[in-house]
């Protein structure tokens, strides 16, 4: 990478080691005058977590009423009940906006004095119920936190009656910017940092993921925008639960913070852009508002560590009733062509991240644990582009016939075999696998009748702790699904982790479950055999040359990567926080070359997986895991 500014250097050395950024290195990137440099140092961030995937969803903003009790100073949106502006929105009004191709509903609004707590849980229960495919994404923590002292709940209490009515997620409004100082002179009525984090941390612990925001461009600092950062970051190491960071440019409006038409330069859009992406790393996104940027900033944004773009929206008040210049609502093929612009590939999620659709060609899935980066660390992509996507979502795409080729878990491959052809590699566990850990508290066989909670991500870890149960123990439990980084696991009996999350808690411990099983370890003692756990295949319908170049490409990988995996050590397995050594030696447990010994395995699951399916138990399909 040309870097001109001799400052960044040693920081994109610590990115690239995997270290932590300073406020002090933060600081650096903010004031670099190498905007360029800056761009691709989180680009090429933005590109190890999400490949070349930008994401929008096809989303529907409800505000719901602009009447608010407080009166923050930055606010051109609110009107106090009686005042011309003030409006209300009826259930018939809220359903009248919503369209059967909504994917996400994203509710915010004022705090009226006089609404009852039922009309809030209506109004989720009602578009829940209109709308079962969409997510419903609702209320900031500033809204939570009113309605736990309006109504006289604790903050675990209204969240649990809203997801009971049907919440998903929480929207990341209401943080703005976490200094006492900027509080005191523009929101003083607001709950502070403090308030914000117990809000989310509550959600998380309930299953709820959250966005995280923030408000810049007003009267902060450099340094108060950092700091703010570093906090999301210590929460993000507690919780894993938030989703996406999304900066919000300051739309001036009539509030005189800031005369009418200054609004944030596009360079200080790009560098808060880039410089969250290199802060926050452990946030999995980084969204480019396109109301607050503009369209033509969003596009670029794209370029400078963002990898989201927010959606259709559906027509949009906040960011407009104070001066936002963009449209209201757009279309999707607009927000296709946005990404396209920026060379990326457009795919169309839900509230989670999860890929509905891929817009592109020549599509590869790629598996984003530790023990596929030896495929991809040194894969020269030609005509291919990859998209980072958790096991299942890789079946349901190639179902759909929107991937090309992947490391497809081995139950998609096995169900998608007449259109999938194997490219000859895998990932196979010699022994043990150290990345499929059942964390339980009970013994194997002391598990009939209990509850586990298990990983959203793939299905042919569930089926193996399936086969294993069943067959091996002759033990009967009931499975209930997970959604990754955000857990409430105290409730169930014992928990299924995979990949990446499962080596951290490996390494550190799993509060509450005392005992840990290694699935493929508990494999190889009773059938002396390897497992493989995901094997590369490729579209049967495309040409020959294709699944030559393909697995040419895999093989030549490999070779780069050699037995040393030292630089992969030093880079991918410090970020989920293993030594050099423990990321070598797993690393090292694995077999990547789909051999007779793993084809005899498969054939032993499959049967397995026949006679399981046979007497009724699972039901055999993968995107049940
Ligand atoms: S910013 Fe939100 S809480 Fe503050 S006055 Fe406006 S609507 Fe009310």
């Amino acid at each position: 990478m040309n870097i001109r500014d001799r400052k960044l250097a040693p920081i994109w050395d610590k990115i690239q080691q995997g270290q932590r950024l300073t406020l002090a290195d933060g600081l650096a990137l903010y004031t670099t005058q190498d905007v360029i440099a800056l761009g691709r140092m989180a680009n090429e961030v933005q590109q190890a977590k999400s490949g070349d995937a930008v994401y929008f969803v096809l989303n529907q903003k409800i505000e719901h009423t602009n009447i608010c009790v407080l009166s923050c100073k930055f606010c051109d949106f609110a009107a106090k009940k009686g005042d011309e502006r003030a409006y209300e929105m009826t259930t018939e009004d809220v359903l009248a906006k919503l369209t059967p191709e909504i994917r996400e509903v994203h509710i915010t609004g004022g705090m009226p004095p006089d609404w009852p707590w039922e009309r809030y849980l209506d109004l989720v229960r009602t578009i829940h119920h209109r709308l079962p495919e969409a997510d419903v994404k609702a209320f900031t923590a500033v809204e939570i936190d009113f309605f736990h002292k309006k109504f006289r709940m604790s903050i675990e209490e209204v969240l649990r009656q809203l997801q009971a009515a049907g919440l998903k997620t929480m929207p990341g409004g209401g943080a703005e910017i976490f200094s006492e100082r900027v509080r005191k002179l523009l929101f003083n009525q607001k709950i502070g940092a403090k308030g914000w984090f117990d809000v989310h941390s509550t959600a998380h612990r309930l299953g709820i993921p959250t966005n995280s925001t923030m408000l810049y461009g007003h009267v902060e600092t450099l340094e108060e925008r950092l700091i703010h950062m570093i906090k999301l970051r210590d929460a993000q190491d507690e919780t894993g639960g938030f989703l996406t960071f999304i900066p919000l440019a300051f739309q001036p409006g009539e509030t005189g913070i800031k005369p009418r038409n200054m609004f944030t330069s596009a360079i200080d859009d790009l560098k808060t852009i880039a410089v969250s992406r290199l802060m926050l790393d452990n946030f999995p996104h980084i969204k480019a508002y396109w109301v607050m940027l503009t369209e033509e900033v969003t596009s670029v944004a794209l370029n400078f560590g963002a990898d989201d773009i927010d959606g259709t929206v559906g027509g949009e008040k906040i960011a407009h009733d104070a001066g936002a210049t963009s449209p209201t609502t757009i279309a999707k093929e607009k927000l296709i062509q946005m990404i396209r612009d920026a060379g990326k590939i457009p795919v169309e999620r839900d509230v989670y991240y999860n890929p509905i659709h891929v817009y592109a060609d020549n599509v590869i899935g790629k598996i984003p644990y530790l023990n596929s980066v030896p495929f991809h660390a040194h894969l020269e992509k030609q005509q291919f582009r990859l998209l980072p996507v958790v096991p299942r979502r890789m079946g349901v795409l190639a179902a759909q016939g929107e991937l090309d080729a992947g490391l497809f878990s081995l139950m998609d491959f096995l169900r998608l075999e007449d259109v999938l052809e194997p490219l000859g590699w895998c990932i196979a566990t010699r022994d043990q696998v150290k990345s499929v850990m059942l964390f339980s508290k009970e013994g194997w066989r002391d598990l009939e009748g209990k509850t586990i909670g298990i990983t959203d991500d793939t299905a042919t870890s569930v089926q193996l702790l399936r086969v294993l149960l069943e067959k091996k123990y002759h033990v009967h439990a009931t499975f209930e699904r997970l959604h990754a980084g955000v857990n409430d696991c105290s409730r169930f009996d014992a928990v299924l982790l995979i990949g990446d999350e499962a080596l951290r808690h490996n390494k550190a411990g799993l509060d509450g479950f005392e005992l840990v099983f290694d699935l493929a370890s508990e494999w190889y003692e009773w059938q002396k055999l390897p497992f493989v756990f995901a094997v590369w295949a490729i579209r049967k319908a495309l040409p020959e040359e294709s699944r030559r170049d393909l697995a040419g490409l895999l093989e030549r990988s490999l070779d780069a990567c050699g037995d040393d995996f030292a630089s992969i050590a030093g880079t991918h397995g410090r970020r989920i926080g293993l030594t050099e050594a423990e990321t070598q030696e797993y690393l090292e447990g694995f077999n990547y070359k789909l051999g007779e010994r793993e084809q005899e395995a498969i054939r032993v699951f499959r049967r397995f997986q026949a006679e399981l399916a046979a007497s009724g138990v699972g039901n055999g399909d993968s995107r049940e895991g």
